[in-house]
């Protein structure tokens, strides 16, 4: 095993015989492809076969599998002069200048950053900061909603997964999202809006306002299938936490720097700024893992003088920190937003497109980058829950999506259309073209 050629098929075994998988059970490892290497959009195995990257990995390889020069440069700069620093011993230098950085790019008063290594643990960290600056213990949070794997980022998940988490995670209170599902909130958005907040507030009231720390947030739902709210809704939440005191927490580990067409996803809603922020996956474009969270000045001043009462090893580690530092100045510099903003157009088009065009598709939806696809679930035939294996329609759709050349993250009935942010139109055009030969296969099992 100190050999240092290794054949495809020394790989294969290796993988299959010591890699776990997370989440799912460890099997289907023998079907992962070896991938080697990477390029723009595109990603090629061992045996030279070339995919699109349709999903950017877990939406977080924003700007491809090409790493931009400046990126490289400052990440072998750090490497050079200062490897590693203990975040709690010394400073280095581009902790302050990314810090500086992101003050400048978030809006309101947002101004005091930490700097963990993943969204999990952003979200972990938040939750701690608010209960202690709050002295409050319980945080709400939605069903539709995923915020990590850690004890209480999994414990304020909403989604499927919450089934993992540890029992004891006590104090998460949650509540339904704006969007419709079995029953209606209406058949407008004002309705929806006005009718899930009025629950909304009376579950405050029965929880009890002195009892609850923080309100947390996909400010644009994400693994959840691109849930952007309606109008008026982030209004109401800031609203109904400033009039009960509580704070808003809204994580932007999936959505943040830049995939919906904003920096951030709650930029989309006119005035409303969280207390605190969290971010991951887009801040290094996931060229190193490093996520952030960031406070409001009152919270950021409490924190001066009261401890923190988190921390790790490798938070604020230098050369994540210059890999972000980097990263966000080419998104500014490239105009990467812009991009982004173009392309929306092209992506509720071709997502339109594939609704007329495929009985197996039910409805789609789109912000930015960001596009999702529901498929037809008759009598649950395409449902797959976790660990459960893939019903054969699925396993089909799979295969044809890897046939076609696409590589994604898809978790039926939801598919979800999420490009690096530099792809351009022709690419993103000739994804949704590939697509669409998959979902033909899949309508044939559909209509069986
Ligand atoms: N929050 C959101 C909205 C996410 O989408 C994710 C991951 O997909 C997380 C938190 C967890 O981030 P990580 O996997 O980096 O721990």
């Amino acid at each position: 095993h100190w050999r240092s050629e290794w054949s495809a098929a020394e790989l294969r075994d290796a993988a299959d015989e010591h890699v776990m998988l997370s989440w799912t059970a460890s099997n289907p490892v023998k079907a992962l492809p070896v991938i080697e290497r990477g390029e723009g959009v595109y990603l090629y195995d061992t045996h030279g076969k070339k995919y699109l990257d349709w999903t950017s990995q877990a939406v977080c390889v924003n700007l491809g599998h090409t790493v931009p020069d400046a990126v490289k440069q400052g990440i072998n700069d750090q490497l050079d002069s200062l490897p590693y620093v203990y975040g709690g011993l010394g400073l280095a230098p581009v902790r302050a200048k990314l810090a500086k950085l992101l003050a400048e790019i978030c809006p309101g008063d947002l101004n005091g950053f930490l700097f963990p290594s993943g969204g999990g643990e952003a979200n972990e960290a938040a939750i701690r900061l608010a209960r202690l600056y709050t002295r409050k213990h319980k945080i709400f949070t939605q069903y539709r909603s995923y915020h990590g794997s850690s004890a209480s980022s999994l414990g304020a998940t909403g989604d499927f997964r919450r089934k993992f988490a540890e029992s004891g995670q006590n104090g998460f209170v949650k509540f339904f999202n704006p969007q419709p599902s079995g029953f209606s909130w209406g058949t407008t958005d004002a309705s929806a809006t006005a009718r899930t907040l009025a629950c909304l507030e009376d579950q405050i009231l029965a929880e009890g306002p002195e009892t609850i720390a923080a309100i947390l947030v996909e400010s644009i739902v994400g693994a959840g299938g691109v849930l952007v709210p309606p109008e008026g809704y982030m209004e109401g939440l800031r609203s109904l936490c400033d009039k009960y005191e509580i704070l808003l927490i809204c994580d932007e580990v999936m959505v943040g720097f830049g995939r919906t067409g904003n920096f951030f996803g709650f930029q989309h809603f006119e005035g409303v700024i969280p207390d605190i922020v969290t971010s991951a996956k887009g801040l290094t474009a996931s060229f190193m893992p490093l996520s952030l969270v960031g406070v409001r000045q009152k919270i950021k001043d409490h924190f001066m003088t009261h401890p923190l009462g988190w921390g790790s090893t490798f938070h604020a580690h230098p050369v994540a920190l210059a890999c972000a530092y980097e990263t966000v100045k080419y998104v500014l510099k490239e105009n990467v937003l812009d991009n982004v903003k173009k392309l929306e157009p092209v992506m509720l088009e071709e997502l339109e497109r594939l609704v007329l065009r495929h009985d197996s598709v039910r409805q789609a939806r789109g912000v930015g980058l960001f596009g999702c696809v529901d498929l037809q679930t008759p009598l649950g035939q395409t449902v797959q829950r976790l660990g459960e294996p893939s019903p054969p329609a699925v396993l089909k759709l799979r295969q044809a999506m890897f046939e076609n050349g696409l590589f994604s993250l898809f978790r039926p009935p939801l598919l979800h259309c999420s490009p690096p942010l530099i792809i351009n139109e022709e690419q993103l055009r000739d994804g949704f073209g590939r697509l669409s030969k998959a979902l033909d296969t899949f309508d044939e099992m559909q209509n069986r």
